[in-house]
């Protein structure tokens, strides 16, 4: 059985309290909301913090406020399953109804959170591992070893940004507000990656997840697609987030595109999409922009499925998910496939 290692758990009851005591605890604290990915860390020893900062106990947290013509502001620790089953998500923000559904299993949706969800580790097979399996391959540059195992000449570690819902926020055009002792910053979703699978996000560690705040729908549609083997539970191996604005008559006048599980970050593919702009797709154009996007997808051999699997399943994502969108907005178009 894998133990947890020992640890001191502060419970706030405040925003201020618990930026306090992440300010006031240092480098040893973590915060933690539903534990579902960092419990499994800390017992693989991925993470070993001293000090945890929960943030179940914290109300102003877990509101969902705002309207769709006005915006939303989802609290950090809204759970995935109120995400899941908000109606006015699932009706005007529906590609994150459909990310947060899909995440996992329903006992897990009931714990784990949209903040945690965004701030997931990044994953990798050499990685997500149990620290004895680890330990006897020499562990790598991600934990307590020196080299990449999956690029052994890569200076860089190459682990995968697989949250469902990272994808389809920044498609969204969300933002996140950051709080710490210092004061408090809002940035866009994808400002808060970076490329890098160690490092992974820009926000510091005395900073607080506080809200995802959603820009007014403003007739935008939007869809989420996942890969993954087990489709009862399982992380994503492709995640495909579209969002189009279309005219009446089926003219786009908008589009975004974001994969998920293809980097340590939400890829854009946005100039791929852009060439959606001032059309009324037909199958022609949809597969070319598929095609497109699909190239900004580089896998390496640290997920599962095969790499030549992975390459060749992305244009076919990218092409449902635009198929599904303008189907649900427009009626039928005459695909082969
Ligand atoms: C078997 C299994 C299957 C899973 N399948 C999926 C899947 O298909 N898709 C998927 O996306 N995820 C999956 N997960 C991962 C996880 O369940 C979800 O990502 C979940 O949303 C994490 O949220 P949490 O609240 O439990 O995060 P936690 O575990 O509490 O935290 C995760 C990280 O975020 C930080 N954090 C949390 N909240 C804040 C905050 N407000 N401010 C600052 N830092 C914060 C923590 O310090 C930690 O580093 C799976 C996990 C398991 C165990
Ligand atoms: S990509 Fe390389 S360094 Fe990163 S977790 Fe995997 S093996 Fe380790």
């Amino acid at each position: 059985m894998l133990r947890l290692p020992p640890f001191r758990y502060l419970a706030p009851r405040t925003v201020v309290q618990a930026v306090h005591l992440l300010a006031q605890e240092g480098e040893q604290a973590m915060p933690v909301a539903g534990g579902t990915d960092l419990y499994p860390n800390m017992k693989r020893r991925q993470f070993t913090p001293s000090v945890l900062v929960g943030l179940r106990g914290i109300p102003e947290l877990k509101r969902i406020d705002g309207s769709p013509e006005q915006g939303m502001c989802i609290g950090a620790g809204v759970t995935l399953s109120a995400l899941a089953s908000h109606s006015l998500i699932q009706r005007h923000y529906s590609a994150l109804a459909t990310a947060a559904a899909s995440v996992s299993t329903p006992q897990l949706r009931n714990m784990g959170t949209l903040g945690g969800n965004l701030l997931l580790d990044t994953r990798c097979n050499y990685y997500n591992q149990t620290e004895f399996w680890r330990h006897s391959i020499g562990y790598c540059m991600k934990k307590d070893g020196d080299i990449c195992l999956v690029a052994p000449g890569s200076s860089r570690c190459w682990a995968i940004s697989s949250a469902d819902t990272a994808p389809v926020l920044v498609s969204l055009g969300a933002r996140v507000r950051l709080v710490s002792e210092r004061g408090e910053r809002e940035i866009a979703v994808r400002e808060l990656f970076r490329d890098d699978g160690m490092h992974p996000y820009t926000k510091a560690s005395d900073e607080l997840l506080t809200a995802i705040l959603l820009p007014p729908a403003d007739d935008w549609r939007s869809v989420y697609l996942k890969l993954r083997r087990r489709g009862s539970f399982d992380f994503p191996i492709l995640g495909v987030a579209a969002a189009l604005r279309l005219t009446a008559e089926g003219i786009v006048t908008d589009a975004r595109l974001t994969l998920g599980a293809v980097a340590s970050y939400p890829v854009e593919a946005n100039e791929a999409a852009s060439k959606l702009l001032h059309h009324t797709p037909d199958r022609e154009l949809i597969d070319a922009v598929a095609v497109a996007a699909a190239k900004r997808a580089k896998p390496l051999d640290n997920a599962d499925l095969t790499i030549n699997y992975r390459k060749q399943v992305t244009p076919i994502y990218v092409r449902r998910a635009l198929k599904q969108l303008i189907e649900e907005n427009k009626g039928e178009i005459a695909f082969t496939s």
